[in-house]
């Protein structure tokens, strides 16, 4: 998979994708990331890439043409992307949206590389992501100076499910949010010691009952879900 992040911050994006899931991807050829920084494309002395609202009000708005061109380098060069703008107002990143970056296409063909643009200040002219047709996506309802941990958080989460980065691709499969939990929670998970300061593993998981331990599991899965995020079960409660 390949994708190219275009920030005022490479040096963000570096400094973590060499690290962990994400560098095991890049190490075994499975992602390609490649930063460019969008300052580069601004042409005048001092590198302008904002400039103040329309409108007044506190803060300066990304320019379009530094954003623009650089799009269009990178387009040039390496072909048309997939274009997602990490942005508050975007749609929320859920693992079933994680998932169909990795899902074959329709057609069978290679997908395309994928353009992420992180911003700052408050954000970017409209209509950069007018003419570029962007899709727009947020990680959650809270608002980040930058859209760069935006871009890694979704780099991490599609990078993880990459057939041949986790040495037992079963446990992504697995995981909360997927078709295995019914799209809830994880089930609790415990290693040695059996006791440990008084609290001990839960019998059934020692005995060696696969159907057992499956069922309880799956109750532990409900449970949770349905007393720590009823809002994954459909049931928002009374209020
Ligand atoms: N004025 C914007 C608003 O109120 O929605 C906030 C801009 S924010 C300070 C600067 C940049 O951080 C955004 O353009 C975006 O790239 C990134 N960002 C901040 N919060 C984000 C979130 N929850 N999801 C995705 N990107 C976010």
């Amino acid at each position: 998979m390949l994708f190219s992040i275009l920030t005022l911050f490479p040096e963000a994006i570096e400094s973590y994708q060499d690290v962990g899931i994400l560098g095991i991807a890049r190490a075994r050829g499975l992602l390609t990331t490649r930063t460019v920084n969008f300052r580069d494309f601004a042409r005048d002395r001092h590198r302008t890439v904002d400039d103040r609202p329309f409108g007044g009000g506190p803060g300066m708005v990304l320019k379009p043409e530094p954003i623009t061109e650089a799009i269009e380098w990178i387009e040039q060069r390496f072909g048309p992307h997939r274009r997602i703008a990490l942005t508050p107002d975007g749609a929320p990143l859920t693992q079933a949206i994680v998932e169909e970056f990795v899902s074959p296409t329709e057609d069978g063909a290679e997908p395309l590389p994928v353009l992420l643009l992180c911003g700052r200040y408050e954000g970017f002219d409209e209509r950069v992501l007018e003419l570029h047709e962007f899709e727009r996506l947020s990680i959650g309802d809270y608002v980040l100076a930058g859209g760069e941990l935006p871009a890694l958080v979704l780099l991490e989460s599609v990078s993880r499910l990459i057939p041949g980065v986790l040495g037992d691709g079963r446990s992504a499969l697995e995981d909360s949010f997927t078709e295995a939990a019914d799209g809830g929670l994880d089930h609790p998970h415990y290693t040695r010691p059996r006791v440990y300061r008084d609290l001990e593993v839960p019998p059934v998981l020692l005995d060696g009952d696969h159907s057992k331990i499956s069922a309880w599991r799956r109750a532990q899965r409900e449970d949770r879900t349905a007393s720590r995020r009823p809002d994954l079960t459909g049931d928002r409660g009374e209020a």
